[in-house]
C-alpha cells in the first residue's frame, strides 16, 4: 500500500476512484464502524458531475438522483429575484447538475471503490514519522503503515490539526436544519429545479430528489435561536407548502448543524502527507460547492500521478486547487452574510439589485465555478 486515505466521506471514495484510475495502491481508513453519511440530499454541481465522468460514474450518479437545471433565488413567497438557466452549460458539458441522496452517493461510491480497500472503525488519533514511513496509530489501539498519507477527515481533520494545528474555524452564526420529506406536495411544479427563498435573517432551500422525496434546508441567525429552538414561529412569512414539507419529515430524521468554516489555510501538504476536501479548505454550503470542490481536488491531484511521482503530485496539487478553493471559500463566507439580512431597506436595495442583474452576468460568475482545472504539466 502506497497510500493511506483517513476518511471514507465524498473526498476519501472519490479520491480513492481517482487512484484507481492512476494505477496507485492504497486503503482508505474511515472511524465510522458503518458508510452512514451524516446529512440529506446534496447537489453536485457539473463541476464535480464533469469529474465523475472522467472517472465513469456520472451516468451512475444521474441516475441515482434528479437533474437539476434551473437554479431560483426567491423571496419568502417564491417570488423570483433571480434564475439562472443551466441549459447552457449542460449543452457544453453534456452533464447535468444532480441532486441525489447522500445515502445514495455514498453507497454508488464506496461500490465503485471495493468495500475490500475500506477499513471501518479505524480513528486515527496520531501520525508518527518513521525511517522511511509513517505510522498511524488508530484509537482502539491498533496501527498501520504507509509511505503517504491523504487527509480526508473532513472538517475537523486529525490529520490536519497534527500537521498544523494553528488552523482557525469561523463561526457564520447560523444553525442550519435539513431533512428529506417523503411527500412533493406543494412543489409538484419544481421537478427539476433548486430554490433557495430568502427571509428576514433566515433562509430555505429545497430540490426534490426523485418523483417522491425532497431535500429541504433551513437557516435561522445563531442569535434568534438554539440547536433545539421550535423553528415552525420562523417560517410564518414563507410559502404555505414550506411549513407542509418540514412537517411531513419527522423530526427525529432532522439533522442540525451550526454553519461553520475552515479560515484559509495557506499549506496543505507537508513530509508526504496531503489535505484534501473539507480536512484542507471547509467552505460554508451558500454556494453548493464543498463536495464539488472535495471532488475536484480528487481529480487534479489524480490526473497529477498518472504524471508525476507522488512527491511531486503532493506538491504540485496545492498549487494547482488552491487559487478556487480560496475564492469559492470566500465567496460563499460573502453570500451567506448577504442571505440573512434584515434591515427591510438594505433586504429591498438587495433585491433590486438582484432582479436587476442581468443574465449573462450571472451565467459568467456560474461559469466560473464550472471551468476545471485541466492543466497539469
Ligand atoms: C448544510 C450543508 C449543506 C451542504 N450542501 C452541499 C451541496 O449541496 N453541495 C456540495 O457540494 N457540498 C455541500 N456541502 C458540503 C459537503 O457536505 C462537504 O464539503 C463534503 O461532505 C466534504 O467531504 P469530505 O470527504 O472532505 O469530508 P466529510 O464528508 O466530512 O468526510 C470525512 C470522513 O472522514 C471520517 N473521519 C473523520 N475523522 C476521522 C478520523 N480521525 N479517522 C478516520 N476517519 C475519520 C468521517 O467519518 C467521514 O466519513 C454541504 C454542507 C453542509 C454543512
Amino acid at each position: 500500500m502506497e497510500i493511506a486515505i483517513i476518511g471514507a466521506g465524498i473526498g476519501g471514495l472519490t479520491t480513492a476512484l481517482a487512484l484507481k484510475k492512476a494505477g496507485i495502491s492504497f486503503k482508505i481508513y474511515e472511524s465510522a464502524d458503518e458508510l452512514k453519511p451524516v446529512g440529506a440530499g446534496i447537489i453536485l454541481a457539473m463541476n464535480a458531475m464533469r469529474v465523475y465522468s472522467d472517472l465513469g460514474m456520472a451516468d451512475k450518479i444521474a441516475r441515482n438522483g434528479n437533474r437539476i437545471s434551473i437554479i431560483n433565488l426567491t423571496k419568502p413567497n417564491f417570488g423570483k429575484l433571480s434564475s439562472n438557466d443551466l441549459g447552457f452549460f449542460e449543452k457544453q458539458y453534456n452533464v447535468s447538475t444532480t441532486a441525489i441522496h447522500r445515502a445514495d452517493l455514498h453507497k454508488v461510491l464506496a461500490e465503485k471503490v471495493g468495500q475490500e480497500y475500506i477499513v471501518l472503525g479505524k480513528r486515527l488519533q496520531n501520525i508518527i514519522r518513521t525511517e522511511n514511513n509513517h505510522r498511524l496509530e488508530f484509537e482502539d489501539g491498533t496501527s498501520a503503515e504507509a509511505q503517504y498519507i491523504i487527509g480526508a477527515d473532513g472538517i475537523r481533520s486529525v490529520v490536519r490539526t497534527l500537521l498544523f494545528p494553528e488552523s482557525e474555524y469561523r463561526d457564520a452564526g447560523q444553525w442550519c436544519w435539513r431533512g428529506v420529506a417523503d411527500t412533493i406536495e406543494g412543489l409538484e411544479t419544481y421537478q427539476h429545479e433548486a430554490t433557495e427563498a430568502w427571509g428576514k435573517g433566515t433562509r430555505f432551500g429545497f430540490v426534490r430528489l426523485n418523483d417522491r422525496q425532497v431535500y429541504w434546508y433551513f437557516l435561522v441567525d445563531k442569535d434568534r435561536a438554539e440547536a433545539d429552538s421550535d423553528i415552525m414561529p420562523f417560517l410564518k412569512e414563507y410559502h404555505p407548502s414550506v411549513a407542509q414539507i418540514i412537517k411531513a419529515t419527522p423530526k427525529e430524521n432532522w439533522f442540525v448543524s451550526p454553519i461553520v468554516d475552515l479560515k484559509p489555510i495557506q499549506q496543505w501538504n507537508l513530509n508526504n502527507v496531503c489535505l484534501m476536501g473539507d480536512a484542507a479548505h471547509a467552505t460554508t454550503p451558500n454556494l453548493g460547492q464543498g463536495a464539488c470542490q472535495a471532488i475536484e481536488d480528487a481529480y487534479i491531484l489524480g490526473k497529477l500521478l498518472q504524471k508525476h511521482s507522488i512527491n511531486e503530485a503532493f506538491r504540485l496539487y496545492p498549487l494547482l486547487r488552491k487559487q478556487k478553493a480560496h475564492a469559492v471559500v470566500n465567496m460563499s463566507w460573502k453570500i451567506g452574510k448577504l442571505s440573512h439580512l434584515r434591515n427591510p431597506l438594505a433586504i429591498a436595495f438587495r433585491n433590486f439589485v438582484m432582479k436587476a442583474t442581468p443574465q449573462y452576468f450571472n451565467r459568467k460568475q456560474l461559469g466560473r465555478l464550472l471551468v476545471l482545472q485541466n492543466k497539469v504539466d
